[in-house]
């Protein structure tokens, strides 16, 4: 994702403790402690500017959430728009998703989203992709048994690649869409990156699946 640098980005995320947690691995095993309610949670890794998951905050008020991302420069957007939405059921980390288990413990999570992960189209790369099979091993970590994760792209390379990870590292496909805009898919929520592809007539690509644990 290119984005331009904001200095003061660091300064404003530390003004909002309450919504970007500031020491994270405080909270791994007891997260249902850190929100108003206690509900399931769903995470998105590379929540980008926000979204997504602040729709679905807004939408679903009986989950919590929390959206995962890497740059301060970009984590800010989100900030924005909670900041704006107030939401209780929703936090934000700024934080690499390669440590997800300092900061979450095995059944932590009821769900994981990836939306639009970057494709990192190299051969030589493919350990960054977020469906790469270590990354599958470190979302089973923290997720309860049977948990989710619901991917979607425009990227056909990637989109291929995943479905052949997960069923390589034993996942159950339980849902799938190659062309989510013209299927009857109900309730889908766009991204800030399935807006701007679509718009240039770009498919998404939808899958669902599901550990078998
Ligand atoms: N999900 C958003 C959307 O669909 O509009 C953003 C998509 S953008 C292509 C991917 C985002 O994932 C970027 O903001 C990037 O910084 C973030 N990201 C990539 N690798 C990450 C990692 N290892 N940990 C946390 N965030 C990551």
């Amino acid at each position: 994702m290119r984005f331009r640098n904001k200095p003061w980005a660091k300064d404003k995320i530390e003004q909002y403790p309450q919504y970007i947690v500031p020491n994270p691995e405080q909270c791994r095993g007891k997260w249902k402690e850190a929100f108003e309610r206690v509900q399931p949670l769903h995470i998105e890794v590379g929540t980008g500017k926000g979204r997504f998951i602040t729709e679905m905050a807004k939408a679903n008020p009986d989950i919590n959430y929390i959206g995962i991302e890497l740059f301060q420069s970009v984590i800010v957007a989100a900030l924005d728009r909670l900041i704006e939405a107030e939401l209780p059921n929703l936090k934000l980390l700024n934080v690499n998703a390669s440590d997800l288990g300092k900061y979450f413990a095995k059944n932590d999570v009821d769900r994981v989203y990836l939306n639009f992960s970057d494709p990192w189209p190299k051969t030589r790369h493919e350990k960054r992709r977020l469906t790469y099979k270590d990354f599958l091993k470190l979302y089973e970590d923290i997720l309860v048994d049977g948990g989710e994760i619901h991917f979607k792209t425009d990227n056909q390379g990637l989109f291929e690649y995943s479905l052949k990870s997960f069923s390589q590292y034993g996942l159950l496909l339980t849902f799938i869409s190659l062309d989510l805009h013209k299927s009857d898919f109900e309730g889908n929520i766009m991204t800030e990156y399935e807006q701007k592809f679509s718009e240039k007539g770009n498919r998404i690509y939808r899958s669902e699946v599901k550990y078998q644990n």
